[in-house]
């Protein structure tokens, strides 16, 4: 393991909520770690205790076995992309480039090749000469993947990177950094808000709540297996559809759904249900439908449909529909449908998410 994080705290202000509290995991050597969580869930706080920008108030770091918990930033041998580019506008990309590699006295013969190196590392040859103010904002932030990889760092550390950028050249530069991680191969911990950026980056997501490890694992097992009400809601965009174990299954208004093992005959139960994880069926004519729902709209959004379903509970559900599954469906506005809802994460208890 790569980095290793002990049970870190930090508390800003005497008698709050702590901003990182007790928080171990391991981010695994050579891999994509994220720290996945909602805004002030403590991800950044988390990043720059590690970077040494922030001293934790309890617990370490340690980072290629070695604690790191006092050292200063310099020595750590880190590098950062923070969401601001935080290049100097008044000298040219070479120049922000050979900065930092300056600074720690290296030859300048050994400069130069090393900028050479990072320009085509981040597919930038072409622009070495230009100011980061006639650089676009994708490009911008390239270079300052190259500026924190320029030092060899044993760790890269990336604080909401693709953040201020908009969302098409985000997902183009999502694709870009997995590829630019397949050639160097540094260790990287990744802060995110983006569920979906999340799974798709990185091979092992720590997601954060309120400053603690709500769950930790491979993206897949997040996805599939989330182990907290808060995780089942916060990945995946559901809709909470509340219910009683009745017979051993979970009874959640007209749908019946598999319930946990653990859970006991009229307990209360949760099930987090994602759009696009439910199935809708059309009921056959004529036949009397209590359990159907009521289709209340339909919105086309791109390759599928959105439909908002007002369960007979009177609860609210919301769907998704491959657009060519929807037109084979062939359903209106007003219409009833039965929705199957196999795949919900279903919950003992009653949360407020
Ligand atoms: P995230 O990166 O997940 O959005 P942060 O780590 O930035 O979360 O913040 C976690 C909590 O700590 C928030 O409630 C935030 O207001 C608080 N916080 C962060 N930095 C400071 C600071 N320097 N002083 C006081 N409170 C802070």
């Amino acid at each position: 393991m790569s980095v290793i994080v002990e049970h870190l705290t930090r508390q800003f202000t005497q008698g709050g909520t702590p901003a990182v509290s007790d928080v171990s995991f391991q981010a695994p050597s050579g891999a994509i770690t994220t720290l996945l969580g909602p805004s002030g869930a403590g991800k950044s706080t988390l990043l720059r205790i590690i970077a040494g920008l922030e001293l934790p108030d309890a617990g370490r770091v340690l980072i290629e076995g070695v604690d790191c918990t006092n050292m200063p930033v310099q020595q750590r041998g880190i590098g950062v992309v923070f969401q601001s580019y935080a290049l100097f506008k008044h000298m040219t990309v070479r120049k922000n480039l050979a900065f930092g590699l300056e600074t720690r006295r290296l030859p300048r013969a050994e400069v130069e090749a090393r900028v050479d190196e990072m320009l085509k590392l981040v597919q930038l040859e072409e622009l070495g000469e230009r100011y980061p103010g006639q650089l676009s904002g994708g490009q911008r932030q390239r270079v300052a993947f190259a500026r924190a990889l320029a030092i060899r760092p044993k760790l890269l550390l990336l604080d909401e990177p693709f953040g201020a950028l908009d969302s098409r050249v985000r997902v183009e530069l999502r694709e870009w950094l997995q590829s630019l991680h397949e050639r160097t191969g540094v260790t990287t911990l990744l802060v995110t808000h983006d569920q979906e950026e999340a799974l798709e980056i990185s091979q092992h997501v720590v997601v954060l709540s309120e400053g603690r490890v709500a769950q930790e694992g491979p993206p897949e097992e997040i996805y599939d297996r989330p182990a907290t009400p808060f995780v089942a809601s916060f990945v995946g965009g559901t809709s909470v559809l509340r219910g009683q174990v009745q017979s051993g299954r979970a009874r959640v208004g007209s749908l019946v759904v598999e319930a946990p093992q653990s859970a006991r005959e009229g307990e209360t139960v949760q099930a987090f249900v994602r759009p696009h994880d439910i199935k809708l069926v059309k009921p056959a004519q004529g036949a009397e439908e209590p359990t159907a729902s009521l289709v209340k709209r339909l919105k086309p959004v791109g390759g599928y449909v959105k439909v908002l379903l007002k369960l007979p509970t009177g609860e609210s559900m919301a769907v998704e529909v491959p657009r060519s599954e929807f037109d084979n469906l062939g359903v209106v506005e007003g219409d009833l449908v039965h929705a199957d809802v196999r795949m919900a994460k279903v919950f003992v208890g009653d949360y407020v998410i």
